[in-house]
């Protein structure tokens, strides 16, 4: 069907002309009525014509519209329909352009901001912000998308898109382009036969050639620019950074969570085209991309399915979330691209195809030789902007019907209604009842959410079976032949949410998917008692809040565990944190704002956001604008709410304060307000560790760590992680043991739900005593040393802290620091203690050697040699006087001495030393020595006849008991032998000798 003109006026009548095909095998006749469609307003017939077709033929009609005088501002679609059957169904076209009554054409705005010498570059080839690591490789800069014809020549039995499929994309440059990208899947990464295998023959921009080129993508900040030659700039991954080992962050995400599929190199799917001459900022453009070959289905980051799906050899189901879309079509793969389209799609005579929006025409071709068999050719127009996971195209065999809303809230939509032909008769009917209630629910949702935003709405439910059902623009998808109630409101729900105000980044997902669940918590409500009726219904209220309360006091943990706005592209599609959480949310904030409020802000959205999209920022603004109590406080515990529900991830079990703690007035948790209806905004918790005992010289000695709260917001609980442990509640100081350095990890709650961030402290421990080893000279022989004085030596180790002081006393007396070595003296046993302290204040247990030392006596032997060669005689007692030794004469001197040897060991030795080192064994007189050494001899303990033997350096042994003995009389006897001429010095030869009495059994 024509269109009116632009220039129309009310009053004034103008002419159409429309094409009615008869597909049946009879004649009919029917009325044909034209009707100007608005969401929200009845329609409106404008004007009507008798038809009648041939069977299997078509016929062209004129038809006389008159707009009426007085219609409100909007844009209207003018639909023309005939009746289909018996049941009131339709068969309906709309005209390709709509009547704006009082609005401004939709022209793109872009800044126009020439000059003749600016610099071009690369348009941005991710519209991701640096450290994004959800889908980080969608979407494209440089320019907007305003608008796509979409031109498919689709066989449906090998799934292939013949010669003549291309796109027609519509941009506005934001900068002059030396090139720019679009996103396009054309091959399956791993080679999977549902995946994609297409092939790109040429790209035109306007008009003219453009060379074009597949690479891969880069991760968005790199400072060495998008073609960075270090292909760690172009790995896969679901964080960031991609590896401890590679620390940059992904450039794409994986398909799928598998340890193997990250770290790999992203597929080489950013077509970059370079046009034959670079495009001025503010210019518009258009790109055409010819391609041919089979779509399929991309596997997104958590490992499930998207995109083309194919039913047999029927043809297709599409559905796309969140970037499927490119394995069928090059577009500008992001949620904040958002385009209006216009698909034209010649597919196998008999097939239908579905699209977004209004269907303007369909028309048989059973002449062309394009496909065997023929072609029909399927236009749609969807005048609103859509988003790049919402964007439906499914061909194949369906039931396709439709009809007008022209009573309700919402009258003035056209709905679309459509299953695939080969589900059973008995199915479809029950499909058909739920699909029925569309414009029902729709009319219910637009209480809450306002005006119905699009021109028309249906649900098309194919047979395959796809990873999800999914909100697409208009055209709702449900798979596996089949449609559920419940997920009916939430994905009409969507329709508002996602699909007219759509997130602006992937890791957002969870606003409109909060929203679209909320959808499920209305509808519960509104079916509590039979009849109902919604907001202000006591049932319908308690529904809600008793939906809050079960969510909130689930004992699951894991809806707190993660946060809804840090997703990562593996758990993005997460119940607890995508849906739950903030439906849940929702409701809070419901009972903080008012019924009516909440409905004013959803209502203010759609007014802000609609055709684009919005954030967590945005909406948060727009609640806060609506605070019934516009107080500072107020306002800033409501930036709290948002941080608590959608920014905070609880890392311990879910119990009574580890989740958020900021709810709504009647709900279970502690509210927003206080008794006074003021926010009590409580200031942050801090906590403070504390160690002892103290810290010295860097370490702790096995510290016990007391955490200390300050909560002003009211007691709440500690957390803390000891060495990368799990966080657990602290209930007492926490000992820490184990040499070395420790992390500790600790922050607060409050009972205000307030969370403390959480604080790190890094300490090292020495709980280890220094080691201290004691030395003693000359080295005891079974524990006894013969001759004083001895020597003790102390040496300790520390081997972290360090030694401070070794202390030490001897038998039992008073102690001292130890500085060097001791000397300890006296015949007897001796006891040496000793101890050594560390840096760290560790000390050591006292330990101790002991010894003996054996009693001895000393003699002074000696003689004289007078006037020329004499000897004096000592006068000391004892001595022992070997006489006068006579130079050049030959004889032997001797001395004996009386002594007594009593012994209570069990057995004794009598030994002489010479201890001088001076000519050992020999007499001397100043620097002379005897030449014969002088001979010991001993009687007593049986020997009565002296064995002389010649004293030398070592100790010479005299006497052996082997049993005690008490006053044994012994001789000790001395000879000195002189020989014929042996040389002699005047004066006195002399030595002091040791006799000592030894045991080895004391
Ligand atoms: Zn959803």
């Amino acid at each position: 069907m024509s269109s009116v003109p632009a220039s129309a006026q009310a009053g004034k009548a103008y002419k159409l002309t429309t094409k009615v095909v008869n597909h049946g095998n009879a004649v009919r006749k029917a009325t044909y009525k034209v009707r100007l469609m608005k969401a929200g307003s009845k329609p409106i017939v404008v004007g009507t014509t008798a038809v009648a077709v041939e069977p299997h033929r078509s016929d062209v009609f004129d038809v006389s519209v008159t707009l009426p005088k007085g219609l409100s501002k909007g844009s209207y679609s003018v639909v023309g329909c005939v009746p289909r059957g018996t049941q009131g169904w339709l068969e309906c076209i709309t005209a390709a352009k709509h009547v704006e009554v009082g609005t401004a054409s939709r022209a793109a705005k872009a800044p126009v901001r020439r000059s003749a010498d600016e610099t071009c570059t690369s348009g941005a080839r991710t519209l991701s912000q640096p450290g994004d690591r959800v889908y980080p490789e969608m979407g494209n800069g440089g320019y907007i998308s305003t608008h796509t014809d979409v031109h498919l020549t689709y066989d449906a039995p090998s799934n292939a898109f013949l010669s003549g499929t291309h796109v027609d994309l519509t941009q506005v440059s934001t900068q002059c382009l030396k090139d720019f990208s679009l996103d396009f899947e054309t091959k399956s990464p791993t080679g999977a036969s549902t995946g994609p295998n297409m092939t790109v023959s040429s790209v035109e921009v306007n008009g003219k050639p453009a060379s074009f080129q597949f690479k891969q993508p880069t991760y968005p900040g790199d400072p060495n620019g998008q073609d960075d030659p270090d292909p760690n700039a172009h790995l896969t991954g679901q964080t960031n950074p991609v590896t401890a080992a590679i620390n940059v962050p992904p450039a794409c995400s994986p398909g799928g969570t598998g340890a193997a599929l990250q770290g790999q190199p992203c597929p080489a799917n950013k077509l970059v085209i370079t046009p034959s001459d670079a495009i001025p900022t503010g210019s518009q453009f258009v790109v055409t991309v010819n391609y041919t070959g089979n779509p399929g289905l991309h596997v997104d980051g958590d490992g499930s399915t998207e995109g083309w799906f194919k039913n047999g050899t029927d043809g297709s189901f599409v559905t796309t979330e969140p970037v499927g879309t490119e394995d069928w079509m090059p577009l500008n793969n992001h949620p904040t691209a958002k385009p209006t389209y216009d698909f034209y799609d010649t597919v196998n005579l008999g097939k239908q195809a579905i699209a977004n929006g209004e269907l303007v025409s369909s028309e048989d071709n059973p002449n062309d030789t394009t496909i065997p068999g023929g072609t029909s050719t399927w236009h749609w127009h969807n005048p609103e902007h859509v988003a790049n996971y919402l964007i439906t195209n499914s061909i194949g065999s369906y039931d396709l019907s439709q009809r007008l809303s022209s009573t309700g809230a919402q009258a003035g939509v056209v709905y679309y209604e459509a299953q695939a032909s080969s589900i059973t008769a008995t199915k479809k009917a029950t499909n058909k009842a739920i699909m029925d209630t569309q414009q029902d629910i729709t009319d219910f949702q637009s209480q809450f959410n306002g005006k119905f935003p699009f021109s028309t709405n249906g649900v098309i439910i194919g047979i395959p079976s796809a990873s999800f059902e999914e909100e697409m623009q208009t055209k709702i998808t449900f798979a596996g032949g089949s449609i559920s109630s419940g997920t009916f409101n939430h994905e009409n729900m969507h329709q508002w949410w996602g699909d007219n105000v759509s997130e602006s980044k992937f890791s957002e997902t969870f606003l409109k998917e909060g929203w679209a669940t909320v959808g499920e918590y209305l509808n519960t409500a509104r079916n509590v008692s039979p009849g109902n009726l919604g907001p202000g219904d006591a049932g319908f209220e308690t529904s809600l809040i008793n939906r809050f309360n079960t969510n909130y006091n689930a004992t699951s943990s894991s809806t707190w565990t993660g946060a809804p706005s840090n997703p990562t592209a593996g758990n993005l599609f997460s119940t607890a944190n995508t849906y739950t959480r903030p439906g849940t949310a929702y409701l809070a904030l419901r009972q903080i704002v008012g019924g009516a409020n909440w409905v004013k802000a959803m209502q203010r959205m759609q007014s802000l956001y609609g055709g684009g999209n919005f954030t967590e920022d945005g909406e948060k603004a727009v609640f806060k604008a609506l605070l019934p109590n516009q107080s500072t406080a107020c306002q800033s515990k409501l930036d709290q709410f948002f941080v608590q529900w959608f920014d905070t991830a609880y890392p311990t079990p879910n119990n009574a304060t580890n989740k958020p703690q900021i709810t709504g007035p009647g709900l279970a948790g502690p509210g927003f307000y206080d008794a006074t209806g003021a926010c009590s905004r409580a200031d942050v918790p801090t906590t403070t560790a504390s160690f002892s005992p103290a810290q010295v010289g860097g370490y702790y000695s096995n510290p016990t760590v007391t955490l200390t709260a300050s909560t002003p917001g009211g007691a709440g609980t500690t957390y803390y992680s000891l060495d990368g442990a799990g966080y657990v509640a602290y209930t007492a100081p926490v000992k820490v043991t184990g040499d070395g350095s420790h992390t500790l990890k600790y922050y607060s709650t409050d009972a205000s739900g307030n969370q403390e961030p959480s604080s790190t402290t890094t300490f090292a421990v020495d709980g280890t005593a220094p080691t201290t080893t004691a030395t003693v000279t000359p080295n005891p022989v079974n524990g006894a040393i013969a001759n004083g004085p001895a020597t003790v030596t102390l040496s300790a180790t520390d081997a972290l802290a360090g030694v401070n002081t070794t202390s030490y006393a001897v038998d039992g007396g008073a102690p001292a620091f130890y500085t060097g070595p001791i000397t300890v003296s006296g015949g007897g046993q001796h006891v040496v203690s000793y101890a050594s302290l560390d840096k760290a204040g560790n000390v050591e247990a006292t330990k101790s050697v002991s010894f003996q030392i054996q009693p001895a006596t000393s003699v002074e032997v000696g003689g004289n040699v007078q006037s020329t060669l004499g000897l004096s005689l000592g006068n000391a007692s004892p001595t022992a006087s070997l006489g006068t030794f006579a130079a050049g004469v030959a004889a032997d001197y001797t001395a004996t001495l009386p002594a007594t040897v009593t012994s209570t060991g069990g057995n004794a030795t009598l030994t002489v030393t010479d201890p001088s080192g001076n000519a050992a064994g020999h007499l001397v007189n100043g620097a002379y020595a005897m030449p014969q050494a002088l001979q010991v001899a001993a009687t007593g303990n049986g020997a009565t006849s002296p064995a002389f033997a010649a004293l030398g350096g070592s100790p010479l042994t005299l006497l052996s008991y082997t049993a005690p003995v008490s006053n044994d009389p012994v001789t000790l006897w001395l000879k000195q032998s002189i020989g014929k001429t042996d040389a002699l010095r005047t004066g006195k030869y002399g030595k002091t000798l040791v006799f000592t009495l030894s045991t080895t059994q004391p």
